[in-house]
């Protein structure tokens, strides 16, 4: 992780079909999103691919991928969508609808809980307390209640903060806390467990990480009706191991007899989405040469910053790589809105139109209008290779969220 190599680089383009970003969206005002559906169909028919050959149930995580215009391309290919909370909850029981609605939060509130029953089918809880507090009236609804667990075995290094087996975490029950709260009432409420530790991880950080499960709850499982491997599957990126995402959730399904849901968030809409922008001034620092872009990191690509990692850019490599090396920065105050350094077989120049792709997850779902920077628009490059404009964002578009409205 970190850097996109070529590889990944020469796939993150591949919905462009070999034409140019000048040549396909050089008309388009920037900076402006633009979501390729030809690659959201890729890549449910590669989820379908595995739901279909396994019998496990496929969801979209919408916190990653929250575009609900394109919810009816890839939800012949889904099960239906996870929530973190109410509004999430809400978006997929109306944008998609007929599919089912699935809810993990850290913490559900008592105001909102009533609500949250109308949307969500599945309810998965993070602690005994939790369950404790809402898990009888949801029970009562009609709905199918899990908990989330937490199998304290991290395989990921580098990322911290999308650890939630490190030491203290607050996501998920462990075994120690589950002995100590769960009694026999509150533990036949579940119908499930769910456990989310990946972060763009392949399918060996799974089978490690069903080991310890395994060890820690397999007396609990046999009892349950589901389990839910939550996100940060991979699948869609190319090289990554499906034969073995599957051999692990058939292992899981036979050996306690339940069903096997994923989440996975970013393999939905991986490569699904590029953000055009354009060149706004070039300068030179010593020996670091700059371009200042009429796009942000901070604002319209915040996982850039918090990940962090560098995205692929049309036609760019790395520093050094081609002759011309390049730092590109966004037009905020913020000294660190840094995309990147990359490098061109050519200079930069004041109006040129650069392309970053996979730019469709955590990114419009995630922008910020900070130094009241404007909101790309956001466009959809269709099935026929047509451009259409889904939403445009103005000044009162800003100055709504932050006070009161005339
Ligand atoms: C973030 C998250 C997902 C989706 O993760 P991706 O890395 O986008 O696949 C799924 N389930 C839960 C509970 C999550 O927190």
């Amino acid at each position: 992780m970190g850097s996109f190599g070529v590889k990944e680089s020469r796939k993150a383009f591949e919905g462009l079909g070999g034409s140019s970003p000048d040549k396909l969206f050089g008309g388009l005002p920037t900076p402006c999103y633009i979501l390729d559906e030809a690659m959201l169909r890729r890549n449910g028919e590669i989820l379908a691919g595995v739901a279909k050959r396994t019998g496990c149930r496929i969801l979209l995580a919408q916190k990653a991928f929250s575009n609900y215009d394109l919810y009816p391309v890839i939800s012949p290919y889904l099960d239906g969508t996870e929530a973190s909370g109410l509004y999430e909850s809400r978006l997929g029981a109306e944008e998609m609808p007929e599919k089912e609605v699935h809810v993990f939060c850290a913490a559900y509130r008592e105001e909102e809980f009533d609500e949250l029953l109308r949307y969500a089918d599945h309810i998965v809880f993070n602690s005994p307390s939790q369950l404790d507090r809402f898990g009888f009236r949801a029970k009562k609804a009609g709905k199918s209640i899990g908990l989330r667990i937490n199998p304290e075995c991290s395989t990921q290094e580098g990322h911290a903060i999308y650890d939630p087996c490190a030491p203290g975490s607050r996501l998920g029950t462990t075994r120690a806390q589950w002995d100590e709260k769960m009694t026999l009432e509150l533990t036949e409420l579940l119908d499930g467990l769910h456990f989310h530790t990946l972060c763009e991880q392949d399918s060996d950080a799974l089978e490690t990480t069903l080991k310890a499960v395994a060890e820690r709850f397999g007396d609990i499982l046999p009892r349950m009706k589901w389990l839910n491997f939550g996100g940060g599957h991979h699948i869609t990126r190319p090289g990554y191991d499906i034969v073995r995402l599957e051999r692990c959730i058939r292992s899981a399904q036979e050996r306690w007899n339940l069903r096997v849901y994923l989440e996975p968030g970013e393999a939905c809409a991986l490569y699904a989405g590029y953000l055009a922008a354009h060149v706004l001034d070039v300068l030179q620092n010593g020996e670091t040469q700059i371009a200042v872009l009429n796009t942000s990191a901070a604002c319209h690509m915040p996982d850039v910053l918090e990940m962090p990692y560098r995205p692929p850019l049309y036609g760019a490599k790395e520093p050094g790589e081609l002759p011309f090396t390049v730092r590109l920065c966004g037009s905020t105050c913020l000294a660190g809105d840094v995309i990147g350094d990359y490098s061109f077989d050519r200079p930069l120049r004041e109006g040129d139109l650069l392309l970053f792709g996979d730019m469709a997850i955590y990114t419009m779902c995630k922008n910020n209008t900070f130094n009241g920077m404007p909101l790309p628009e956001i466009f959809v490059f269709d099935n026929n290779r047509k451009l259409h404009c889904l939403r445009k964002f103005e000044y009162m578009d800003f100055k709504q969220r932050l006070g009161r409205l005339l």
